[in-house]
């Protein structure tokens, strides 16, 4: 994180926001709003936090709009697929069916009078991790506003949020993550409108999280109807928002959806741009991205529709 002050005291509100949303959404956090949410599956409704409410509610959003390509309740075949821990392994066809049949985020009820969120079946859980790293985001963000400072850059791991212009007035100019490389290391530069008071870019991709087997590699964005890793010729999806929980939900959603579903639906959303990369070494981005290469073993192409 960088601040033009760096007055201690914000950080230290900053981290207690993550940390607390953390504890609300976390799966790995047997007391969290989700955990208790997943333990109840099928027995009875459970009240949250207006945080955790928001961004459920909003995950559901994003399942509609995509058909469930993107489904907060994929929470069973994420555990089933344990990718990014140590264990991970090619589970049984069987096993996969299984995680399926409990996915659907239609059987996601919620009551907003008293925040309630009910998983009609048992067996059912919800999964957060495609969205709630880019609401902590903006929950630090704000922190950071609040507490008046004028520019800043944070990064979440992948979320990046930019707030104002850089010191020496000019726009921030922000890497995009190599999909083919290890983290750190850019094939080209997002640059932030002067004028966005706030502006997010988030990526996912397939050498976020993966494991490989038998000369395969297996990521971490899983198909929810084949219940496998997502294969659709995309290594990853960035996408460039105002809102950082819109677009970590976004990036996730798009590259589930792949390119042309996913390029028809973003065009929905005004002030949003995504940049596609495929397996081939090809890039495609929306009119508006103002993305440049930097790395000419790509091919660019600016889809001007
Ligand atoms: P990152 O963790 O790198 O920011 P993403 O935002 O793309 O990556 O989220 C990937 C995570 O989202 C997975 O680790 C898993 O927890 C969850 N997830 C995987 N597949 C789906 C899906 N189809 N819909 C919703 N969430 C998913
Ligand atoms: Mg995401």
């Amino acid at each position: 994180m960088l601040f033009d002050q760096s007055k201690n005291s914000v950080y230290r509100d900053v981290f207690a926001g993550v940390r607390e949303i953390d504890n609300l959404m976390s799966v790995n956090i047997p007391s969290s709003d989700v955990s208790r949410i997943n333990a109840a599956a099928g027995i009875e409704r459970v009240n949250v936090h207006k945080d955790t409410f928001t961004v459920i509610e909003r995950a559901v959003f994003f399942a509609e709009i995509s058909s469930g390509a993107f489904d907060p309740s994929v929470g069973p075949l994420v555990s089933l697929w344990g990718i990014g821990g140590d264990n991970a392994d090619v589970p049984l066809r069987e096993e996969i069916d299984n995680a399926l049949s409990m996915i659907n985020w239609r059987d996601i009820e919620l009551d907003a009078q008293t925040r309630g969120v009910f998983l009609k079946r048992k067996g059912m859980a919800l999964d957060l991790g495609a969205i709630a790293k880019g609401y902590a985001a903006d929950k630090a963000a704000e922190i950071i506003a609040d507490a008046g400072v004028k520019r800043a850059i944070i990064d979440f791991g992948g979320n990046i949020v930019t707030l104002g212009e850089k010191k020496d007035k000019s726009a921030w100019k922000v890497g995009i993550q190599n999909p083919n490389k290890k983290r750190g290391l850019y094939f080209g530069v997002i640059q932030v409108n002067k004028t966005d008071r706030k502006r997010t870019i988030v990526t996912s991709g397939v050498n976020e999280r993966f494991f490989e087997k038998d000369g395969a590699r297996y990521h971490h964005i899983l198909s929810t109807s084949t219940g496998y890793p997502v294969n659709n010729g995309l290594l990853s999806v960035t996408i460039t928002a105002d809102s950082s929980t819109d677009a970590d939900a976004l990036s996730t959603t798009l590259f589930a959806l792949g390119y042309e579903k996913g390029i028809k639906l973003i065009a929905s959303f005004p002030g949003t741009e995504a940049v596609f990369v495929f397996e081939d070494n090809t890039v495609r981005t929306t009119q508006w991205a103002n993305f440049t290469i930097t790395d000419n073993s790509f091919e660019f192409y600016n889809m001007q529709e």
